[in-house]
């Protein structure tokens, strides 16, 4: 019934490890499905490339349970899924990933400016490209839920204090996936820049040439 939904989150959640931005068994993915009133997340402490299609959780927005074949723990993390979903009807999905160049940014509770092409595709345009931080909040907890939700009215992504990186998308879990992964190139790119250049601020790429336009082909 729900099978759609859970291949779809272990994709992404096994590409993530595959590439680098997860550790095992660290980071947590879901797909919510409107008609069907519900989210299929990622369970808590199982090895994701083991991980098959009946560990994936069945959940409603109250946490209820609604299918758990192998009996697993929901992610600890559930609550700021449910969070984001909440504050943002129009997303499908949300990635959630502790990848290490962003992390640095996180820790420091610095917004990344948009120093690469790859800003223009984190809808950020309202915060002027820049990946906004959101207020600490203790991993699990409903204050970590809250703080989500003013971030989003910024943008798909963010990082999270001391903890990770949020993004989210309206296109699927693969695409969450793939803003996470351009959060974590960006500040890779940013961290080297002001590396180089001794803390120096790198110039930013202006607002308006963040929207992508594909040439006019004949
Ligand atoms: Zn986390």
């Amino acid at each position: 019934m729900y099978e759609d939904l859970k291949r779809e989150v272990i994709a992404a959640a096994r590409k993530a490890e595959e590439t680098g931005l997860c550790r095992p068994r660290s980071g947590n993915f879901s797909r919510i499905d409107d008609e069907r009133k519900c989210i299929a997340i990622t369970p808590s402490g199982i090895d994701r490339m083991t991980m098959t299609e009946d560990d994936i959780i069945i959940i409603d927005k109250e946490l209820k349970i609604l299918e758990n074949k192998n009996d697993r723990k929901p992610s600890s993390e559930s609550l700021m899924h449910v969070g984001a979903y909440e504050a943002r009807p129009d997303i499908n999905a949300v990635a959630h990933t502790h990848s290490p160049y962003a992390l640095a940014f996180a820790i420091i509770e610095k917004p990344v400016p948009p120093v690469l092409a790859e800003s223009g595709h984190l809808g950020c345009e309202k915060n002027m490209g820049y990946i906004p931080v959101a207020v600490y909040g203790r991993q699990g907890s409903q204050a970590l839920a809250d703080s989500v939700k003013l971030p989003l009215t910024k943008g798909d992504a963010m990082l999270l204090a001391h903890h990770g990186v949020m993004t989210v998308s309206g296109k699927g879990a693969d695409d969450a996936l793939v803003k996470a992964m351009y959060v974590e190139d960006i500040c890779a790119a940013y961290y080297r820049a002001i590396t180089v250049t001794g803390g120096m601020e790198p110039c930013i790429i202006p607002p308006a040439d963040l929207q992508f336009k594909s040439p006019d082909f004949k």
